[in-house]
C-alpha cells in the first residue's frame, strides 16, 4: 500500500503539523485554564506536542454546546438518509488523509506504521462508512396488536453522550463509539486518553468538513480522574460509553448511580484463552498463537494471553510458538519492517517487568524473552515473552498484564480446557483449534466469552458484534447491535375510535 521507507516516514514526521487543541463547537480551542500536557512518542520518548489539558470548566462548556446542538435537531432530527451521506463523506475524508493519520497514530501510540496504514485507519473509516450506510436501513417495529390499535416501537437517540477511550487502539475504539452514537442522532463528547489524543483531534476537523454540525462532535483531551470523572458525573449527560480497564469501568457504573443513572456501556479488559488440541493444524495455530499474544505488543484487550495446550503436544507445540516468537522483534514504530513496536510508556513497561518477575517467583519458567531491549532508544521495548509451566492459579494467568507475555498452560481434555478457560473473571474473547468440528464447536459454545474463534484468532469484522461477558463489560460495539447502546426504545400506542 505504501513504498515509503523508514527515513521517508521520519522526514514526514519532522514536518508534520500537529493540532493539540481541544475541538469544541466546531472550533479548535485551548483549555480555558490555558493548561497543556506533553504528548510523547513511545518509540523514542520524545515530546510530540503540547496538548490542551481540559478540565471541568471545559467539560461544562462542551456539555452545554452538545446539549444545544442536540435540542436544536440540526443533527438529531436530520433524516437518517442525510446523516448517512455525512458519515460516508467523513469516512472518505479519513481515507484521503490515510498516510497523515497513520503517521500520527504510529507516532503517538507506538503502533507499527504497517499496522496503522493497513489496519487501524482503514478499519476506522470502514466502521464509519458501514455504520452510516446501515442507518437508513434500520427499520423500526410495529407490534402485533389487534385491529383497534396500532403500536409503534421506535428508537430515539439518548441525547448527549460521553465517549471515553483508551490508548491501545485510539482510532479503532473511537470509530466504534462515534459511528453508532452519531449515526443514531446523538451529540457526543469524546475524551481520548491523554497519551493518545492526536488522531481523534484531527478527525474531528474532518467530521466538520464532512458536514457534522458544530457542537455535535466535541473532542476534549484530559485526565481520566479529573475531566473523565466530571463528565461521567454530569447531570446533563444522558449516556456514557467506555473502552478501558475493568477497574475504571466499575467506577463509571458508580458515577452513573451517583448522578442521573446515565446509560452506561462498557468494553473492558480480558484474559483470553487460546485452546490448542492435538489434532489442530499446529503450524497455523502456532503462528496465530504468536500473533494473538504479541500483536500491538500484547496491548490488546482480546490478546490470547492464556495459551491452553493439550498435554500430549505441550512441549512440541510450545517449541513451535517459541520459534514463531523470533518473528516478533521490537523496533521503532515508523520502520515499515517493524512488526512489534514499543510499550506505550514507562509505567506500562514497569508493570510488564513486574509481572515477568512475579511469574518466575510463582514457579513458571521463561521459554523465551523476558527482557528489555533497545534501552538506548529512549523508548521502552520489551521482548516477546512466553512462560512455560504456568497454571491457571498463577497471577500471570489471572491478571491482565497488557504486554507481550503469554502463559502456556497444559490441559487434559475438552472438559478440562473449558473449565480452565472459564475460570477467569473476564469473558472477552478466545479461540479453539481442532480439526474435529464437534470438539471445536462444543468448546467454543461452552467458553463464556463474547467472541470465540474456531481455527483462527482475531476473526471478525464490522458486521459482527463485539463485547464482553462477566467483568469484560456489557453492551456491544460494531454491527447494527451497537445501535441498541445509543438509543432508547419508545412505544407509542395509538387507539382507534
Ligand atoms: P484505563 O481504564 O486506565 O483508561 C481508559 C480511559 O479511561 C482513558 O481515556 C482514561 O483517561 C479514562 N479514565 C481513567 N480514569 C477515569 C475516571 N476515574 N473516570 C473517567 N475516565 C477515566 O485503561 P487503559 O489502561 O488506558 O487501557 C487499557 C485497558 O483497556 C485494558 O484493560 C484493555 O483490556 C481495555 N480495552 C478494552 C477493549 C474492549 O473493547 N473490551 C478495547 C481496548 C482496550
Amino acid at each position: 500500500m505504501s513504498n515509503m521507507t523508514y527515513s521517508d516516514w521520519q522526514s514526514r514526521a519532522d514536518s508534520l503539523q500537529i493540532e493539540g487543541r481541544a475541538f469544541i463547537d466546531g472550533q479548535y480551542v485551548s483549555a480555558l485554564s490555558g493548561r497543556t500536557s506533553e504528548c510523547m512518542n513511545p518509540s523514542n520518548g520524545q515530546k510530540l506536542a503540547d496538548v490542551a489539558l481540559c478540565g471541568p470548566e471545559d467539560a461544562d462548556q462542551a456539555v452545554k454546546v452538545a446539549r444545544k446542538s442536540f435540542e436544536s435537531g440540526v443533527w438529531s432530527k436530520m433524516p437518517p438518509m442525510e446523516r448517512k451521506k455525512v458519515l460516508i463523506r467523513w469516512a472518505e475524508l479519513i481515507e484521503q488523509n490515510l498516510q497523515e493519520l497513520a503517521l500520527l497514530e504510529s507516532l503517538n501510540a507506538g503502533k507499527p506504521i504497517s499496522d496503522t496504514l493497513n489496519s487501524d485507519i482503514p478499519s476506522a473509516a470502514n466502521t464509519i462508512r458501514w455504520t452510516g450506510e446501515a442507518i437508513d436501513k434500520a427499520y423500526e417495529q410495529i407490534a402485533p396488536t389487534g385491529q383497534d390499535s396500532l403500536a409503534l416501537v421506535t428508537r430515539l437517540p439518548l441525547g448527549v453522550i460521553v465517549a471515553i477511550v483508551p490508548w491501545n487502539y485510539p482510532m479503532t475504539t473511537t470509530a466504534w463509539k462515534l459511528a453508532p452514537a452519531l449515526a443514531t442522532g446523538n451529540s457526543v463528547i469524546l475524551k481520548p486518553d491523554p497519551k493518545t489524543p492526536l488522531t481523534a483531534l484531527r478527525i474531528a476537523q474532518l467530521a466538520s468538513e464532512a458536514g457534522i454540525p458544530d457542537g455535535v462532535l466535541n473532542v476534549l483531551p484530559g485526565d481520566g480522574p479529573i475531566l473523565g470523572q466530571h463528565l461521567c458525573l454530569h447531570q446533563d449527560v444522558d449516556g456514557q460509553t467506555f473502552t478501558g480497564s475493568t477497574a475504571v469501568g466499575k467506577l463509571l457504573t458508580q458515577y452513573s448511580g451517583q448522578s442521573n443513572l446515565k446509560r452506561t456501556f462498557l468494553e473492558l479488559g480480558g484474559k483470553s484463552a487460546n485452546i490448542i488440541f492435538a489434532d489442530a493444524n499446529l503450524e497455523k495455530a502456532a503462528s496465530l498463537a504468536a500473533i494473538a499474544g504479541f500483536y500491538n505488543c500484547g496491548q490488546t484487550c482480546t490478546a490470547g494471553t492464556r495459551l491452553l495446550i493439550e498435554q500430549s503436544i505441550y512441549d512440541e507445540f510450545l517449541e513451535r510458538v517459541v520459534e514463531k516468537s523470533k518473528g516478533w522483534i521490537p523496533g521503532n514504530a515508523l520502520d515499515p519492517a517493524t512488526r512489534m513496536g514499543p510499550v506505550i510508556d514507562k509505567n506500562q513497561f514497569d508493570t510488564i517487568s513486574q509481572y515477568v518477575s512475579l511469574g518466575l517467583e510463582e514457579g513458571a519458567q521463561l521459554a523465551c524473552g523476558g527482557a528489555q531491549v533497545l534501552a538506548e532508544s529512549g523508548g521502552h521495548y520489551h521482548q516477546a515473552t512466553i512462560f512455560s509451566g504456568a497454571n491457571n492459579q498463577m497471577r500471570i494467568a489471572r491478571e491482565e498484564i497488557f504486554g507481550p507475555v503469554i502463559s502456556a498452560i497444559p490441559f487434559d481434555d475438552a472438559a478440562d480446557a473449558v473449565s480452565i478457560a472459564n475460570d477467569s473473571p473476564y469473558g472477552l474473547a478466545g479461540a479453539v483449534w481442532s480439526r474435529n468440528i464437534n470438539t471445536a464447536h462444543k468448546v467454543a459454545a461452552a467458553v463464556r466469552t463474547g467472541t470465540m474463534g474456531i481455527n483462527n484468532y482475531f476473526g471478525g469484522d464490522i458486521t459482527v458484534p463485539f463485547g464482553g461477558f462477566k467483568e469484560s463489560g456489557n453492551g456491544r460495539d460494531k454491527s447494527m447491535h451497537a445501535f441498541d447502546d445509543y438509543t432508547e426504545l419508545k412505544t407509542t400506542w395509538i387507539e382507534f375510535e
